[in-house]
């Protein structure tokens, strides 16, 4: 079992707890290695944020400027400038020798999706020894779709209207093969914005994107811990890509040692209800299916 999006720092400034931004004592990755593996996760994959290491910026570029709503732009760029506080190269270096020593741990990134600069962000992808990437839609825009601070943007442009933008970007992402995990497919729902009925029609074509551009989803119990209180993705979902041969990985999204494969049973459990038996495996981008294991969970581990 391995917990495939783990973080090995919060967010925003540095508030005390745990190491600096950017700082990998001895011992950190330990941590969050020794809690998953109290949780059965015998392999855990980081997959720090992109936008949040200097590098990106070329990339990325300004992709809030583009933004008609400046109220939304402007979020974003304090929100953004404020959060680039980690190096791409500090933080490869700082898991490849994780690896070297010995420790269960894969190199991934949490890839920003924009259908404008994914081209260059693969380019400054290339030369890493990635084993895993996922991808995140986590801007419509300039809007920070899944930021309490802008939630109220929901009501301004209709739930409706806010679920059909964020899943046509999915739908791209989910199509273009770029990464090879899907992450919090529909953190759309994060804040508990609700359409009446599943949208079917707009789950359809990410559904459909990522089963032919062979791109799996994660199961991750980040959404127990946010408003939405449920799985992403959704039961119905989840039950879609299933049905369309899509492989699953499990996540907690931790950004603390603490939060390393939270929740990992109940994962477990949707997982198998909507009919998986099987988990993707990644090393070195290249996939493997495995069985679900049922490793016991020993409680007095946990941290
Ligand atoms: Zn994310
Ligand atoms: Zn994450």
């Amino acid at each position: 079992m391995g917990d495939y999006h783990v973080h090995l720092h919060p967010h925003g400034p540095y508030r005390g707890v745990g190491p600096e931004p950017g700082d990998y004592p001895p011992g950190h990755v330990e941590a969050y290695v020794e809690a998953a593996a109290a949780r059965g996760a015998t392999e855990i994959a980081f997959t720090e944020h992109l936008y949040r290491c200097v590098e990106a910026e070329a990339a990325l570029g300004p992709f809030w400027e583009a933004e008609p709503r400046r109220d939304l732009a402007d979020q974003t760029r304090a929100f953004v400038e404020e959060d680039r506080l980690l190096s791409l190269d500090g933080y490869v270096d700082a898991v490849v020798a994780a690896q070297d020593r010995g420790l269960p741990v894969l190199l991934g990134l949490e890839v920003d999706f924009f259908p404008e600069t994914i081209g260059a962000v693969l380019d400054l992808l290339a030369p890493y020894p990635w084993d895993v990437l996922i991808g995140s839609v986590h801007w419509v825009g300039g809007w920070s779709v899944d930021h309490a601070d802008v939630a109220w943007e929901f009501e301004r442009r209709g739930v409706r209207r806010a679920y059909e933008d964020y899943f046509a970007i999915e739908a791209d992402l989910a199509a273009s093969g770029a990464v090879d995990v899907l992450a919090h497919v529909d953190v759309v729902k994060k804040h508990g914005h609700r359409l009446p009925e599943p949208p079917l029609d707009l789950y359809g074509p990410v559904v459909d994107g990522a089963a032919r551009s062979g791109t799996a989803v994660e199961v991750s119990t980040a959404g127990l811990h946010v408003p939405a209180a449920e799985i992403y993705p959704e039961p119905t979902l989840l039950g879609m890509f299933h049905e369309a041969g899509v492989p699953i990985t499990f996540a907690s999204d931790a950004h603390t040692p603490a939060d390393a494969a939270r929740d990992r049973d109940r994962a477990v459990d949707l997982a198998r209800r909507v009919g998986y038996t099987h988990r993707a495996a990644f090393r070195r981008r290249r996939r493997s299916e495995v069985p679900i294991e049922q490793v016991p969970i020993d409680e007095e581990e946990l941290p």
